[in-house]
C-alpha cells in the first residue's frame, strides 16, 4: 500500500542535502554557534525576499508577535483584534504581553478575519488589528488597512503561514507595523528545528526587537532593559538561507497542487479552497470542507493517506481560554466550520498520480456513504 504522509519534510531535505551540509560544516569550522554573520546575513536576505527594510532573526514565530507587540508598549489594558480561528498562538502571543485578544470571525469563503465585522470590535483600548493569513492566503488587506487608518490603530501581519504569497502583487510583510514569520519545520520555509522572524520597515522597532531578544543588550554587557533570550539560532540561519533560494520554486509547486486538487475535486461533494483574485495563495495547507469529515479522514487513513485538521476546536472554546467565558454560538461561522475542514496532503513534492490517488479514495467514500 502507497503511504502519503501529510508533509513530507524527508524529500524536501534530500535534494539539497550538499548544500545544506556544506553550510553546517561553515559553521562548525568558525563556531560560531549563536547570532554571527549567518544571522546577519539570513536577515539582510529575507528582508531583501520580503520587500521590507530590516528582518529581525528569532527563536520562533510566536516571539516574533510578541516582542514586536511590546516593542509597541502594548501590555496589560490593551486589547489587539484578531481571528478567532487561527492556531492559538496568534492569540496567545497577545496574552503574553498582557493585552487580551479581542477575537473576530471569519469570512464564509476565504477563511480569514471578516473585515466587515472588525469595527464592531473596536473600543477606546483597542491598540492593534492582527490579521491572519490563514492557510497561506493574505487577508483582505485593503479592508483592514483603511480601518486601522481611520481609528489611528497599528496592523501586525501574522505571516507565520504565508511565506512569499502576495497582496495585490506585493509580498505580504509590509502592511503594518511588522510581520511575523516562523520557520517551524513544515510551514512552507521551514528550519530544522524551531526558528522565526520579524520584518519591518520601522527603525524604531527592528532595534527594539533586537535588543529584545539578546537580553536588552546595547553592548556586550550592557543592558539597556530587562530582556530576554529569543536568538535565532545561528545553525537555523545558516540551514534557512540554503532553503530560502528555493522557496519561489516550492510555491509554484504547492500553487501547482491546488490546481491539480481543484481540477480533479471538480463535482465531488466538497468545498474547496476559495482564491480571492487579488492574492497569490501559497497552499501551506490545501483544506476543504465536507460533512461526514470525521468518518472521512478515517477512511484516508486506512488508504494510507494522512490528513490534519486546522483547527479542530475555535480559540473562544479552548480551555486555555476558558476564564473568558466564550461561549457557543459566539462566533457561528468559525464553530460551523470547525468539525467540515480537512487538510490534505501538499507539499512540494506531491504528483498529479498521488493527488489523483487522493481525490479518487475521497469519491469512493463518497459513493459509499450516499449509497
Ligand atoms: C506556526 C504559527 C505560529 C507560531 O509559530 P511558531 O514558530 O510555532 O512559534 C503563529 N501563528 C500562526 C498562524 C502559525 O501558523
Amino acid at each position: 500500500m502507497q503511504k502519503l504522509p501529510f508533509v513530507d519534510l524527508n524529500i524536501r531535505h534530500q535534494k539539497i542535502d550538499a548544500e545544506i551540509i556544506k553550510a553546517i560544516k561553515r559553521i562548525l569550522s568558525s563556531s560560531t554557534f549563536i547570532l554571527g554573520d549567518d544571522v546577519d546575513a539570513f536577515e539582510k536576505e529575507f528582508s531583501k525576499y520580503c520587500n521590507v527594510k530590516y528582518c529581525v532573526g528569532l527563536d520562533n514565530g510566536t516571539s516574533a508577535l510578541e516582542l514586536g507587540m511590546r516593542s509597541l508598549n502594548i501590555g496589560v489594558g490593551d486589547e489587539v483584534i484578531t481571528p478567532v480561528n487561527s492556531f492559538i498562538a496568534s492569540s496567545s502571543a497577545i496574552s503574553m504581553t498582557g493585552a487580551s485578544p479581542v477575537w473576530v470571525d471569519c469570512d464564509p469563503k476565504t477563511y480569514n478575519i471578516d473585515p466587515l465585522k472588525i469595527e464592531k470590535k473596536i473600543t477606546k483600548k483597542t491598540k492593534a488589528i492582527m490579521p491572519v493569513h490563514l492557510y497561506g492566503q493574505p487577508s483582505n488587506m485593503k479592508k483592514i488597512v483603511s480601518i486601522a487608518k481611520k481609528h489611528k490603530l497599528h496592523i501586525i501581519e501574522d505571516a507565520c503561514q504565508a511565506h512569499g504569497a502576495l497582496y495585490g502583487g506585493k509580498r505580504v510583510g509590509h502592511f503594518g507595523a511588522y510581520a511575523a514569520f516562523s520557520f517551524y519545520p513544515g510551514k512552507n520555509l521551514g528550519a530544522f528545528g524551531d526558528a522565526g522572524a520579524l520584518v519591518t520597515n520601522d527603525k524604531r522597532i527592528y532595534e527594539t526587537v533586537k535588543k529584545m531578544r539578546n537580553y536588552g543588550q546595547s553592548k556586550k554587557y550592557h543592558h539597556d532593559f530587562i530582556a530576554w533570550n529569543r536568538r535565532l539560532d545561528t545553525l537555523q540561519a545558516a540551514i534557512l538561507r540554503v532553503k530560502l533560494r528555493y522557496l519561489d520554486k516550492w510555491n509554484k509547486q504547492r500553487i501547482k497542487h491546488a490546481h491539480t486538487y481543484n481540477q480533479l475535486l471538480k463535482g465531488a461533494d466538497v468545498v474547496r479552497p476559495y482564491h480571492d483574485s487579488s492574492t497569490t495563495h501559497v497552499y501551506h495547507l490545501y483544506v476543504i470542507r465536507v460533512n461526514d469529515r470525521d468518518r472521512l479522514q478515517k477512511y484516508l487513513k486506512e488508504k494510507g493517506i494522512a490528513t490534519g485538521i486546522h483547527y479542530p476546536v475555535p480559540i473562544h472554546l479552548q480551555k486555555a481560554y476558558q476564564l473568558r467565558g466564550g461561549k457557543k454560538g459566539e462566533f457561528p461561522i468559525s464553530e460551523k466550520y470547525a468539525p467540515q475542514l480537512l487538510s490534505l496532503p501538499m507539499y512540494p513534492q506531491l504528483s498529479e498520480e498521488k493527488i489523483q490517488f487522493i481525490v479518487n479514495a475521497i469519491r469512493q467514500f463518497q459513493k459509499f456513504t450516499i449509497s
